[in-house]
């Protein structure tokens, strides 16, 4: 399907891309009724099962939406590139690799089991909650609203407006969240943690609860496709050396364990979450034909129908379809 423009930005083309995006999402929405919508944060049990919406925007701004996009949610483990940038940005990197690592771990995002049976000198790698939690515990501040503070910019720089707090979902995981308190404690004993325990929970359940909507994942994505510079403003607001980083780890770690059947399949940088947000990069690619965001885009999925990982049932497949439809693989 992909032959036949010879400009791929025009207002034509966006409504060609967009009918066939309709379709497809109305094809993949079947697919959530076999996921569950996370329950475990009791008040995430409330959404909508069957929600499927996607923002696609590209370099130049084109941006093809479809399906439920008006949807606000909350960013839950999408935050921790977020944290992980804006503590490289404080520390630097080296300073970070020294204290958190950057393998995958083939462990559920909730896992304390790996931790202790490996006797691990840090923590796996920044995506998986043992390494955020981590990261958020470098953060610079002495309260979670100072150590928020720099992620809240980050993404003002980024979306142009300041994203807010979900106080409802903040509230919900902070009375409900017994495995991240072990895993803190966990992270304690071991002397990972660099600020108060209590403080830095605080900071992790809050910036979980920040709210999104597809079009903003889509523009941070396409921002870290763009090696982390605005080509509108034509502005770095991420360096290019950490926004690389992050795109390594979002394609080796981000989807949990199921990332490696995710490199392989889709075979773009993502990153999901338990609300049942993704945050895809498609970078720029270099192909002999003319493609559909040839030079890199950035993706937006909601589909909060999770399968047994904890990703977006629905979202995933859908993923995978508009990658090979498009050509979108970094491989
Ligand atoms: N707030 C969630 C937690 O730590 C984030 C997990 C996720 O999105 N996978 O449990």
């Amino acid at each position: 399907m992909v032959q036949g423009a010879a400009n791929w930005n025009t207002e034509q083309t966006q409504e060609w891309l967009e009918n066939y995006v309709d379709d497809w999402v109305s094809f993949y929405r079947k697919h959530t009724t076999e996921g569950k919508v996370a329950s475990y944060i009791p008040i995430l049990a409330e959404a909508n099962r069957d929600h499927l919406g996607i923002s696609i925007m590209g370099k130049d701004g084109m941006t093809i939406r479809s399906g439920d996009v008006d949807i606000p949610f909350t960013i839950q483990s999408i935050s921790k590139v977020l944290s992980f940038i804006t503590a490289c940005m404080e520390r630097g990197v080296g300073y970070m690799l020294d204290r958190v690592d950057v393998e995958p771990t083939g462990e559920a995002f909730n896992s304390i089991m790996h931790l202790e049976m490996k006797q691990v000198k840090k923590p796996f790698n920044p995506l998986i909650n043992a390494g955020a939690i981590t990261v958020t515990s470098i953060l610079q501040g002495k309260t979670s609203d100072q150590k928020l503070k720099p992620i809240l910019n980050l993404m003002e720089a980024m979306l142009g407006y300041r994203p807010a707090i979900n106080v409802d979902v903040y509230e919900s995981e902070r009375d409900s969240s017994m495995r991240n308190r072990a895993i803190g404690y966990y992270l304690l004993e071991t002397g990972f943690l660099e600020s108060d325990l209590n403080i830095t929970l605080e900071t992790y359940f809050k910036q979980c609860s920040i709210e999104v909507t597809v079009d903003d994942l889509a523009r941070i994505g396409m921002i870290l496709a763009n090696d982390g510079e605005d080509p509108k403003a034509e502005k770095e607001i991420i360096p290019r050396q950490v926004a690389r980083i992050v795109k390594a780890l979002m394609l080796t770690c981000g989807m949990y364990d199921a990332s490696g059947k995710f490199a392989t399949y889709v075979g773009i940088p993502a990153k999901s979450g338990v609300s049942g947000g993704i945050m895809a990069v498609a970078p720029p690619r270099v192909r002999e034909e003319e493609l559909p965001f040839i030079e890199g885009c950035g993706i937006g999925v909601y589909g909060p129908a999770l399968d047994n990982k904890g990703n977006s049932i629905a979202g995933i497949r859908l993923l995978r379809h508009i990658a090979k439809q498009w050509d979108l693989s970094i491989f």
